[in-house]
C-alpha cells in the first residue's frame, strides 16, 4: 500500500501504523473489530499489543482512513474508509456482514433529519437478521418486521 496515505494525513508513518494499515489493505473488503486486528498481527508474528492496536486504530479512524461501525453493543467494527456511506446487514447466527447502499435510504434518512430540523452530520444503520446459513434450520418463515 501507499504509506504517504498516512504523511498526507499530518502523522508519523510509524511500525504499528503502517503494519495496522497494512492488515485492513490486506483484508480490503472485510469489516475487523480491534481484536480481529490483534489476532492478525500476532499470526503475522508482529510485536504489537492490544493497547496500540486500540490506539493506532482510534487513530485512523480519526484521520479519516478507517471507518467504524458499532454493530450492537458489545461490537465495534472497522474497514477502510474508501467505499462512500453504506449500510451493514448482520447475521445474527454466523457473524456474517454484508453491505448495501441505496440512495433512496439516504434520501429518506435527510428527509427525517430535515423534518425534525435536525442538522444530520452522518447516520449508520443497521438489520440484523439472518444470511441464509441456517437453511433447513426449523426457524419461524417470517421476521419479526416482516
Ligand atoms: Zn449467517
Ligand atoms: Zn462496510
Amino acid at each position: 500500500m501507499d504509506h504517504s496515505l498516512l504523511r498526507h494525513a499530518g502523522i508519523k508513518a510509524t511500525f504499528p501504523r503502517m503494519k495496522i494499515l497494512d492488515i485492513f489493505y490486506q483484508h480490503a473488503g472485510l469489516h475487523m473489530s480491534a481484536a480481529d486486528v490483534y489476532r492478525s498481527l500476532i499470526s503475522d508474528r508482529s510485536n504489537i499489543g492490544l493497547a496500540t492496536v486500540y490506539r493506532v486504530i482510534t487513530q485512523l479512524e480519526g484521520i479519516g482512513l478507517l471507518k467504524r461501525t458499532q454493530l450492537d453493543a458489545h461490537t465495534t467494527v472497522y474497514e477502510l474508509n474508501d467505499k462512500g456511506h453504506h449500510d451493514h446487514l448482520v447475521c445474527t447466527h454466523c457473524g456474517r456482514i454484508l453491505e448495501s447502499s441505496d440512495p433512496a435510504m439516504a434520501q429518506l434518512v435527510r428527509k427525517i433529519a430535515k423534518r425534525s430540523g435536525f442538522l444530520l452530520d452522518s447516520y449508520s444503520l443497521v438489520l440484523y437478521g439472518g444470511c441464509g446459513c441456517r437453511q433447513g434450520a426449523p426457524t419461524p418463515s417470517h421476521g419479526e418486521f416482516e
